[in-house]
């Protein structure tokens, strides 16, 4: 294929030329599900992009590494350090452990992307399987002077980091001065994240691991920065998620990697995708009705590639939305029920819901 191809960067919010960092070959890293629920409609939407993106860099001739994570582990209820794991609170909740919790919907995650006809990545990796890796990151941060310790773990200086919040035009100064984040209160900053969580003393965690600085399990977004330099390499070509990704935890994976592997940029482009929202809403377990997972969707009667059809009909950096028309119903299309192929659709939907794109707040 000749031509240009251009990609809109975060980093720049500005559309650039595409040049692989090595002549003839494309590295790629997506931010992947934490796994201790189903997946809804609108965390599948996201991941149609990454898909969207690998088979247009092949269309272009270029061959593609692709690596999603799994993240099974240190995805706390709150981003700012605080609150239950997630894994480990599913598990309480619904009194299995927390590795069954995480090996049922990585699975049932898979077979969604599979019924989406998502061309697998060649990398699946998730956090538990790389402890070690993400140890040794956080070994070279401290050695670097970027790290303290606090009672409940070890965090990040964002302070020491000049760069820190460049993607998302971050005001760190204005963020100290009004308080508005909520922190763990022996922060030294309201942007410092946590590399290392320790285990409480009291409790024993299913999750738990030795390390350096005692017993517990890596912070959320250290996994990314470790496992990235296990399959790509010190530097890669473009590094995907969603636009929720955008405030807190890629301004951390890039300040990690940046400095623990002394490189930067550490990541030539970074593309977001829109949310899938729905009358008006981003879509959640609190949103969407019953539509709510593609098994719900299946079961009223459409095929998942009439899902595909709907989240490619707008803008992958837009947001999408979903509205039930006068009379109810649901379709997928972004325009109107006529346009729904008829490869695409099992069976005709007896009744109709329309799509339209928003421009992303991020554009
Ligand atoms: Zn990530």
């Amino acid at each position: 294929m000749s031509g240009e191809l251009v990609l809109y960067n975060t980093l720049t919010r500005t559309k650039e030329p595409f040049a692989p960092l090595e002549p003839g070959r494309v590295r790629i890293y997506s931010c992947g599900p934490t796994v201790y629920n189903r997946q809804h409609l609108g965390n599948l939407r996201t991941y149609l992009f990454p898909d969207l993106l690998n088979r247009t860099l092949r269309y272009f001739g270029y061959p593609v590494r692709h690596v999603i994570n799994i993240t099974d582990v240190g995805h706390l209820t709150s981003d700012a350090d605080s609150g239950d794991d997630k894994m480990e609170k599913a598990a309480r909740e619904t009194q299995t452990s927390a590795w069954e919790i995480a090996a049922k919907w990585t699975a049932v995650f898979r077979a969604d992307l599979a019924k989406l006809h998502f061309r697998e990545p060649d990398v699946w990796c998730k956090a538990t399987d790389h402890i070690p890796q993400q140890i040794e990151m956080i070994r070279a941060l401290e050695a670097k002077g970027f790290t303290y310790r606090t009672g409940d773990g070890i965090y990040f200086d964002t302070a020491k980091d000049p760069h820190y919040g460049e993607l998302a035009r971050l005001d760190l100064a204005a963020q100290a001065a009004s308080g508005r984040i909520e922190h763990a209160s022996e922060k030294r900053n309201p942007s410092d994240f946590a590399l290392w969580k320790l285990s409480p003393p009291s409790a024993q965690r299913q999750m738990e691991w030795d390390s350096p600085w005692g017993r517990g399990f890596p912070g959320w977004h250290i996994e990314c920065s470790a496992m990235s330099v296990e399959y790509l390499g010190k530097t890669f070509d473009i590094h995907t998620g969603g636009a929720d990704h955008i405030p807190v935890h890629h301004p951390n994976e890039i300040a990690q990697s940046e400095n623990a592997l002394g490189v930067r940029p550490w990541v030539r482009y970074w593309m977001h995708t829109g949310w899938l929202m729905f009358e008006g809403e981003k879509i959640s377990k609190s949103t969407g009705g019953s539509v709510l997972n593609l098994d719900e969707l299946i079961a009223k009667g459409f095929e998942p590639l009439a899902f595909r059809y709907f989240a490619l009909g707008g803008h992958y950096r837009q947001q999408l939305t979903g509205r039930r028309p006068p009379g109810g119903g649901w379709c997928a299309t972004p325009r109107s029920c006529a346009a729904t192929p008829a490869t695409a659709a099992r069976s005709r939907p007896r009744r109709c819901a329309r799509a339209s794109a928003k421009r992303s707040p991020t554009t």
